[in-house]
């Protein structure tokens, strides 16, 4: 089979040709249809970030195809399935957050297209029980961007607890902000999107935005506050700079929400009187559950977001990721098998 695979860090990804591989217990075997390119995959083929993954190996976790084989104790229902593989790969189940619905937290998780081979092939193993069922009404080109970008920014969403007529200002609308802002506006928030590139925030004006803020041009502080300061602040650009932009635009009671992730384990200066004395929250957000994902896929079914995305052949890779770094896609690429 085809494969995209990371030989070493910064060096380009070589396409090559690796045997199928077969499905241990609890796996499924996935025939992939299409596989989308998050940012992460980026800096996980840069080695950006103090957890690091050890080459060769397969990036993507956005991956969606159909169930071609089934391994020893899997459910044998899943042949046959269209299903997607996130992030998550696999989670022990048994622990404190498994156990309460935070799989995600599980400090014994294994990353698809981190810690184990990922979805830049024509074929991919999953664990049977992270993989989640794609519904009929999205299409495996649209469920590939939701299986990161839309989970992830879903759950922003959900953890900011964004009521109805509170500013939600997004920084960075690329791949996870074109579909942050969509969840925004879905729970009510007003929205300012905020970018660097005029194209992307042409594509959130077009997508409902109602404020947007070129942040190389103008500054995002002063314009946010000037639309009556933000209540919620998502950032999602992977420049520190953004999430100091970010603190400094909430108001009182804000939350900043904390996702995109800069390289080199970069930290930004939180003032402890202001943080106290305005009552502001900063959270982490990681992903998003199996079953986030299972709600992310049942609004877009239900008509309640769009997907931006242009395919890409897997060939096409480093040119992919440079167009990604360079600011020039419009919202998420994905591979197409
Ligand atoms: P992307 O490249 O598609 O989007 C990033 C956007 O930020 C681009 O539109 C870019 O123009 C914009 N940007 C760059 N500098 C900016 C600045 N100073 N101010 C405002 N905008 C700026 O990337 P993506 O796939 O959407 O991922 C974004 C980040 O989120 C990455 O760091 C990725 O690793 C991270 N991520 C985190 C999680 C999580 O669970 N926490 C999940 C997926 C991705
Ligand atoms: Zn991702
Ligand atoms: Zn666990």
């Amino acid at each position: 089979m085809k494969a995209a695979v990371v030989t070493d860090f910064g060096k380009p990804l070589e396409i090559q040709d690796l045997p199928v591989p077969e499905p241990g217990p609890g796996q499924v075997l996935v025939k992939m249809e299409a596989s989308g390119l998050c940012h992460t995959d980026i800096h996980a083929a840069h080695g950006d970030w103090p957890v690091k993954p050890n080459p060769p190996f397969v990036p993507g976790h956005e991956g969606i195809g159909t169930v071609q084989a089934v391994g020893a104790g899997a459910p044998a229902d899943l042949a046959g399935k269209r299903v997607a593989i996130p992030w998550l790969g696999s989670s022990c189940g048994t622990c404190r957050y498994c156990v309460s619905g935070w799989e995600t937290l599980c400090e014994s998780q294994v990353n698809s297209g981190y810690s184990v081979d990922g979805c830049y092939a024509e074929y991919a193993l999953a664990n049977a029980g992270a993989v989640v069922r794609v519904p009929e009404g999205v299409s495996s080109f649209d469920a590939a961007p939701l299986t990161c970008a839309g989970v992830t920014t879903y759950k922003a969403i959900k953890v900011a607890k964004v009521v109805p007529a509170e500013r939600v200002a997004v920084f960075g609308i690329g791949g996870l902000g074109h579909l942050a802002l969509q969840y925004a506006r879905l729970v009510g928030g007003l929205v300012t999107a905020v970018d660097v590139e005029p194209e992307k925030l042409g594509l959130a004006h077009r997508l409902g935005a109602d404020q947007t803020v070129n942040a190389r041009t103008h500054d995002p502080v002063e314009e946010i506050k000037k639309a009556g300061g933000a209540d919620v602040a998502v950032v999602l650009a992977a420049a520190p700079k953004a999430f100091e932009q970010a603190y400094r635009s909430l108001n009182r009671g804000g939350r900043l929400v904390m996702v995109g992730l800069p390289a080199d384990n970069a930290a930004i200066d939180v003032p402890i009187f202001e943080t106290v004395l305005g009552g502001i929250s900063v959270i982490g957000s990681i992903v998003g559950t199996r079953q986030d994902l299972a709600e992310v896929f049942a609004l877009h079914a239900a008509g309640r977001t769009r997907v931006i995305a242009e395919t890409r052949r897997l060939e096409e890779v480093n040119d992919s990721f440079d167009e990604v770094l360079g600011g020039r896609a419009e919202a998420r690429l994905v591979f197409e098998f």
